[in-house]
């Protein structure tokens, strides 16, 4: 366990419980009588499905939302899933083969879990979990039946005998039953497409996989590679994750479908899409990109999928290689509005430009292509290749790939379109709560982790003020943490250690406090001289800033305390280059 993750219990541990620890690390507390009023994370919409981009119906306009005015108080189900307690940290996730019979009629599920781990420290019982009303059938450790306890939605395994430190184990996990559809996008759902045939799709980042499948359901381990075998009624097909390796008939009116995944995978990523599917490919270079739609869809899904090819080859120019290249790119039509399950990104967009019929940001740039297509994808870099290592500094996720939005925009149109393009995210930006949230709850960051993260990457690039080292930096740091799940801090430390920079008080006035900086300026009577300052949380807080005239910026360097300098300008005349940097001006 981490030192981070010991502050993080700790904090709890004043806050809501001296019990808490005991129930994190005995698993079984009393009851959650020490629990704040229960808040389920699953009633709190953006819970549902919060790494897919924020409802499109969202105002243009500035609001306040409750919702975002301060986090909610962790409840004994999401405390067990986002605590990397003891029987979590006690081992390390290999592999998965994830076996599933999917009944469509009954719309239940029965399979196994094969889980295989490795042990870091002695020891004889584990977390996995499986939230109800899913039914525990059995758990096998070789032909040992294991024992095991459930509390909220976790699942505690006793063994007969210690697990030794570097040792491997597998275990087989039955279950069966009748996952709840709950959330956002429903987590699992078992839907008929428009001409009535089964469709029966999973999104479940929010409410967690173990709605669906047992897992150890949490950010910071993820098995090395998969397998899924996926039962489904003959005349369906099923699209899940990696490479499909074929499909077999049962003889019992089921085909299993097989998919191999080669790299290391999210939990919430591991998807079923099973429907009524026609299936069309193509390939960049290496990368095969397989495209599932329904039949009624397959000549709008044609045109429309064709710009995954230019998705890829713009993220390639400024990140590297696809980051699943062995698994293929696939992208496959569901019933909701997108999500980027890795290496099988599902696109509900209505095969049309902008965010489900509308200009995402407002500026006539998000209508020259697909919101989903270039956002999920994105995650392919920014989510599934590098992930974080806990809820809590999702913006790794949402404001790296809500950037690379624009980054879309400035490879396929520029510079100048990239930042209007960015500036109409700035009304979506709320300043109520900090991005990064608390650590080991299963805490859920606000919307502002999307446009507000993007914004502080942009004004990152104007702090640094070389293009080139700029488009350096965003490489190598992709380069040096793909297929790690990371926090914040390491980003920081990447930041400051290749940049020569101290840029640890911009980092966390952005993701750590709820305002953005405000540049003070006093002007005198008659021009000539002005004060400046920054009012900001951070003490140290200095960032540099272009100040002047659109045609004649110069940089200036305040600090949290006052300076003076020189201008001819007039308080009217004299501008801030809030385009490049997002801040607020107060003048007087
Ligand atoms: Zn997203």
């Amino acid at each position: 366990m981490s030192c981070m993750i010991r502050a993080s219990l700790r904090a709890h541990s004043r806050t809501l419980s001296a019990c808490l620890l005991a129930f994190l690390g005995a698993a079984v507390c009393a009851q959650s009588q020490n629990a704040a009023p229960a808040q389920p994370a699953q009633t709190n919409p953006q819970s549902a499905a919060p790494s897919a981009p924020p409802a499109a119906t969202q105002s243009a306009t500035p609001r306040v939302r409750p919702i975002d005015a301060a986090a909610p108080l962790p409840d004994r189900t999401a405390m067990l899933r986002g605590a990397y307690g003891p029987f979590r940290a006690n081992n390390d996730l290999l592999y998965y083969h994830l076996t599933v019979r999917v009944d469509p009629a009954d719309q239940s599920l029965r399979g196994n879990n094969t889980v295989r781990f490795r042990m870091l420290k002695d020891g004889s019982r584990i977390q996995l979990d499986l939230q109800e009303p899913l039914q525990v059938d059995k758990i096998l450790l070789g032909s040992t039946q294991l024992q095991y306890q459930r509390d909220s939605g976790a699942v505690f395994i006793d063994f007969p005998q210690t697990l030794r430190a570097g040792q491997v184990y597998s275990i087989d996990f039955y279950y069966s039953g009748h996952p709840r559809t709950t959330g956002r996008f429903g987590g699992i759902t078992f839907k008929t497409d428009p001409a009535g045939h089964t469709w029966i799709n999973t999104a479940c980042e929010g409410i967690g996989a173990s709605l669906w499948w047992p897992d150890k359901d949490q950010w910071r381990d993820e098995v090395d590679t998969m397998d899924l075998s996926v039962e489904i009624p003959n005349g369906l097909t099923d699209v899940s994750n990696g490479k499909f390796i074929g499909k077999t008939d049962l003889g019992d009116g089921y085909t299993r479908w097989d998919w191999h995944v080669s790299y290391p995978i999210n939990n919430y990523d591991v998807s079923l899409n099973i429907g009524d599917y026609v299936h069309f490919s193509d390939r960049l270079g290496d990368v095969l990109m397989d495209f599932y739609a329904l039949p009624a869809d397959l000549d709008k899904a044609k045109t429309q999928f064709a710009q995954a090819k230019g998705m890829l080859e713009a993220y390639q120019h400024y990140f590297g290689e696809y980051p699943f290249a062995k698994d293929g790119y696939k992208l496959i039509e569901a019933p909701y509005s997108g999500m980027e399950h890795q290496s099988a990104v599902t696109y509900g967009n209505l095969f049309e430009n902008g965010y489900l019929g509308r200009d995402w940001t407002g500026v006539g740039i998000s209508p020259r292509f697909d919101f989903i297509i270039i956002h999920e994808s994105g995650h392919e870099w920014f989510g599934n290749s590098i992930t974080a290592a806990d809820p809590s500094d999702m913006w790794i996720h949402e404001g790296w790939t809500t950037y690379l939005e624009s980054l879309y925009v400035e490879y396929r149109w520029g510079t100048a379109d990239a930042i209007k393009y960015l500036s109409g995210y700035k009304p979506k930006i709320h300043n109520l709560r900090p991005i990064v949230g608390e650590r080991g709850v299963n805490a859920e960051p606000p919307e502002d982790q999307y446009f507000k993260g993007a914004l502080m990457l942009n004004t990152l690039r104007s702090v640094i003020h070389n293009d080139a080292a700029w488009w350096k930096l965003l490489h190598d740091l992709y380069q040096h943490f793909k297929y790690q799940n990371i926090l914040t801090e390491d980003i920081v430390a990447y930041c400051n250690q290749h940049t020569g920079m101290n840029l640890t008080p911009i980092f966390n006035q952005y993701l750590r406090h709820a305002q953005i900086p405000r540049l003070e300026l006093l002007f005198g009577e008659a021009p000539g001289m002005v004060l400046y300052k920054w009012r900001a949380d951070e003490e140290d807080f200095a960032m540099p800033i272009r100040v002047g005239t659109p045609d004649h910026w110069q940089i200036l360097h305040p600090t949290t305390h006052w300076q003076s300098m020189q201008s001819d300008l007039t308080k009217d005349q004299f501008a801030v280059d809030t385009d490049h940097y997002y801040v607020d001006v107060n003048k007087q």
